[in-house]
């Protein structure tokens, strides 16, 4: 297999499908060598039918305003690979999405479901509905009508879908409602990210950013550092990063920034459980602006317009918000501000150009795929609760997540060791993911 060759012939069948091509050339050129000592991969032309999903759902969504106006949006699932398991992954609801963002998010969600060490293909779809500013009427209206296209196609057994940026509890909520009364089924099993109340894990809202903070720990720990007394900046303050920003303070970490589209919010004092408690109002409300925090807490929340996080000075960065958030001048600037360490906790949050200034200046890195598996991997463990019909407590989940999380870690030591003794996690992850499902692709035959 020769990278290069095989990118020409996918930039040449989609053109300008930029995240998705970038997503694809960052594994193939870490998982080159491996496939290259392989003959039987590249008999089977693994990587060729790996890269392709094995199919896209494309829908139109209709849907009415408050003002009684009809609204038309685009909706898609795109079913990447299930080799291992059934179809699983969120569904983002954002004005950007585009069929390239899907792809690109389900073709890492496959090798990240891979990386869990649970049963789990991959998957990612949604839509182009922009949820900034819609009332929650709105909101329940559009999820019934994305329902009453995707139902046919989703089931436990068959594809699991979830939350991702701007899909939480609430559209889980009116996801599942219409779910039930379309395809007259009641079992739990078909999301993820329930209510507590109706089959959903406990601390499956907090685990993306819990894992993310675990996954943080072991690196650190080999590393020979701990996160007591660091500080760390954080992008977003959706569930992501709430969970990220709890977290990190629990285990005795000063978060001095969160920031939105509109700007950053520097917190000299460390974010505080109340201030944590007020990013999911700032969600729930639609509003998009991080400069609410400033409004509400003046003394402690500095705001300040057009800001990246990146701009503050700190010792770990976290980006927790979108795709390419950190850019290569973004990261020379933290590097010039003394921080040493970046987890990724946003789907390919980082540039290419951003991972390569970090990993040439020996900042500890760590890619999204790692560092974010542990939300999917409570979803993969309400599955299991919701097959079983019971429901753990926070402890033990709370522990399978660890546990989860420390496994990856070791994962990628095991295949991204360095000769000197570092580790690069961005191989690392990438060729642990890719030999488990490259084996479970050989193994089934070519279908
Ligand atoms: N959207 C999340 C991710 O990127 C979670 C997916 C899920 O729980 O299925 O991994």
């Amino acid at each position: 297999m020769k990278v290069n060759e095989i990118m020409a012939s996918l930039e040449a069948k989609h053109p300008g499908e930029s995240e998705y091509l970038q997503a694809v050339r960052e594994v193939l050129e870490s998982i080159e060598e491996v496939y290259n000592q392989h003959p039987e991969f590249e008999k089977a032309r693994i990587v060729e039918r790996m890269v392709e999903p094995d199919r896209i759902f494309t829908f139109r969504v209709n849907w009415i305003d408050d003002k009684g106006e009809v609204r038309t949006n685009l909706g898609y699932r795109v079913q990447f690979n299930s080799a291992i398991g059934p179809y699983k992954g969120g569904l983002r609801f954002h004005k950007a999405v585009t069929p390239s963002m899907l792809k690109f998010l389900g073709f890492e969600q496959t090798f990240k479901n891979a990386l869990t060490t649970l049963p789990m293909g991959g998957a990612k779809g949604g839509s182009d509905f922009d949820p900034v500013g819609k009332s929650d009427a709105e909101i329940m209206r559009f999820c019934q009508a994305f329902m009453l296209e995707l139902w046919n196609n989703i089931g436990p057994d068959q594809d699991v879908p979830a939350g991702d940026v701007g899909v939480g509890g609430r559209e889980i909520g009116y996801l599942n409602g219409m779910y039930a009364k379309l395809a007259r089924k009641y079992s739990t099993g078909v999301l993820t990210g329930k209510g507590a109340t109706w089959g959903g894990s406990i601390l499956r809202p907090e685990a993306t950013g819990f894992g993310a903070l675990y996954f943080t720990h072991h690196l650190l720990e080999r590393a020979g550092k701990e996160l007591k007394g660091k500080t760390i900046a954080i992008s977003g303050f959706g569930n992501v990063a709430w969970g990220a920003a709890t977290k990190a303070t629990e285990l005795g970490a000063k978060v001095i920034a969160i920031s939105g589209p509109d700007g950053v919010c520097e917190i000299p004092g460390g974010i505080t459980k109340e201030m944590i408690d007020y990013m999911l109002v700032m969600r729930a409300s639609n509003r998009n602006k991080v400069q609410d925090m400033s409004d509400k807490y003046p003394e402690a929340a500095k705001f300040t317009a057009g800001k990246k996080a990146w701009s503050v000075k700190c010792d770990i960065a976290l980006p927790c918000a979108f795709q390419n958030e950190l850019n290569e001048a973004d990261a020379k600037e933290l590097i010039a501000n003394g921080t040493w360490c970046c987890c990724e906790v946003s789907n390919m949050g980082c540039t290419p150009e951003a991972i390569h200034t970090f990993q040439k200046n020996g900042i500890l890195f760590a890619p999204g795929k790692a560092v974010n598996a542990g939300g999917v991997a409570t979803s993969g463990l309400e599955m299991t609760q919701n097959a079983e019909h019971i429901g753990w407590a926070g402890e033990e989940v709370d522990a399978k997540l660890h546990f989860i999380m420390k496994s990856i870690h070791e994962a990628c030591v095991k295949y991204g060791l360095q000769p000197d003794g570092t580790v690069d996690y961005v191989k690392g992850a990438n060729i642990a993911g890719f030999m488990k499902v490259a084996t479970a692709m050989l193994e089934q035959g070519i279908v």
